[in-house]
């Protein structure tokens, strides 16, 4: 074979060999374009997918561990994020026992004494925190954000330190991630995390194998809390993807500020991100993300009962009724109750246009007592001297006799309450 020869089949080959790999490359990115295609169409608006069957989970409620209020003793304080704005304390039993196992995403109900700003003088204040940590070890822990004018967690910030006792009731709430391998996804905005930091790490310290995403939104890198620590366990488990998303990321973009996405969690992201799969999402944040996501993975066509939801209350605005509640409480047609607050004096007709006793009492300006607003808890429970009540929801708070929680009941007849 001449050298012209030689040099013609080796560089035929070589020509041979590039036409080969081109191809395989364009048949790759046709069948990824074909994939992305289609998903495209799915992302079509007013389209419904058909979901594949949902195994149901089992969503627990009612106090677990003791009854009453046990001591708790911080035992340590640290602050989570850059602005120092959300801070957790661990707190051990004071009785040197155990301390029970709880399900994730379940709170504790704290009573605090609070001294008044102006006067003085001490005020019992009750409210609730997500326990932040996972059951099993040998404290619990809560994180709480300061909440501007806030009384209970400006109290905690400034004022209680380690080695303090806090009254607290047992964990509580049906807010639950229950065992299993059903595909999650996790929802945060903002101090929202606490309920759902509790439920990866309970999941990966059990069943690491199943498929959990986390989308944790905040306004930039300042606010975040457990970050690190939801980063490396990212790393170190495959079937746990995390997602920190940016609604203001223009500061942290300039600072190379470590996050996912730029801009609020949102349906399209999720859309974007999840493959289509029989997911339960469990939600905690501002109501006005909830109030939006909620419809907005209904229309995607996830049932009602996949979605759980979590809202704090006042803090994280106001806390609205389940649609349950809202459709049980439309005004009766009868005669309006006339509710008299012995304590306060106070005498009024109820007004239909309020769902709960709770709302209706703030409404004229009295002080009641309340932690979870949603029957769980126990801390709005009040004497009823005279007439009936009725719930609007099954409470997990077993409430005495002769006694209602005012967060989820309304007049039934003519009411005289002690407060
Ligand atoms: C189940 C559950 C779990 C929770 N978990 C956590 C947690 O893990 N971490 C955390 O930080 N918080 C959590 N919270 C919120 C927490 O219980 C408190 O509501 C929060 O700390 C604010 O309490 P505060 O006493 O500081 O504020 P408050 O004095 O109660 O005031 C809070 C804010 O709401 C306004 N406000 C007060 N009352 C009303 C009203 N009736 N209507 C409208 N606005 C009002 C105030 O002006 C203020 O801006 C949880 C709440 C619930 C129900």
């Amino acid at each position: 074979m001449t050298v012209a020869k030689l040099v013609f089949w080796i560089a035929f080959g070589i020509g041979l060999q590039l036409v080969l790999l081109a191809g395989w490359a364009f048949w790759r990115h046709w069948l990824r374009y074909q994939e992305l295609q289609q998903r495209l169409e799915r992302l079509d608006p007013g389209r419904v997918e058909p979901v594949p069957a949902v195994p149901p989970l089992v969503v627990a409620s009612g106090n677990v561990g003791w009854s009453g209020w046990r001591s708790l003793r911080v035992a340590r304080k640290h602050l989570e994020d850059h602005a120092g704005s959300i801070c957790s304390f661990e707190l051990l039993p004071v009785d040197g026992g155990v301390l029970p196992a709880f399900l994730p995403g379940q709170f504790l109900t704290l009573h605090l004494s609070v001294p008044d700003a102006a006067t003085g003088e001490k005020r019992v204040v009750s409210r609730c925190y997500s326990l932040s940590d996972r059951p099993g070890l040998r404290h619990y822990r809560i994180s709480v954000k300061r909440v501007p004018g806030g009384v209970a967690s400006n109290h905690l910030h400034d004022h209680v330190q380690v080695g303090d006792v806090l009254s607290v009731l047992a964990p509580a709430g049906r807010f639950v991630l229950e065992p299993g391998l059903t595909p999650v996804v996790l929802i945060a905005g903002g101090i929202g995390i606490t309920p759902l930091v509790s439920m990866i790490l309970t999941q990966l310290a059990q069943e690491p194998q199943r498929e959990v995403w986390f989308f944790y939104g905040v306004r930039d890198a300042s606010e975040r809390a457990f970050h690190g620590q939801l980063r490396e366990l990212s790393h170190n488990h495959p079937g746990f993807r995390y997602l920190a998303c940016h609604s203001q990321s223009a500061a942290d973009t300039q600072a190379r500020e470590d996050f996912d996405h730029a801009g609020r969690v949102d349906i399209t992201l999720l859309r974007m991100r999840l493959a289509l799969r029989p997911y339960h999402f469990f939600l905690c944040g501002p109501t006005a993300m909830i109030d939006t996501l909620r419809p907005a993975l209904a229309g995607w066509g996830v049932l009602p009962e996949q979605i759980h939801t979590e809202n704090f209350g006042p803090s994280m605005g106001s806390k609205e009724p389940s649609p349950e509640v809202r459709k049980v409480a439309t005004p009766p047609k009868r005669a309006k109750q006339m509710v008299t607050f012995r304590i306060s004096g106070k005498k009024m007709l109820w007004d239909t246009n309020v769902v709960t006793l709770l709302e209706f009492a703030e409404q004229q300006g009295i002080d009641a007592p309340f932690g979870c607003r949603s029957g769980a808890c126990g801390a709005c429970q009040t004497g009823v001297t005279q007439g009936e009540v009725e719930y609007l929801e099954n409470p997990d708070f077993t409430p005495d006799p002769g006694t209602c929680l005012l967060c989820v009941t309304r007049p039934r007849t003519d009411l005289t309450l002690t407060l």
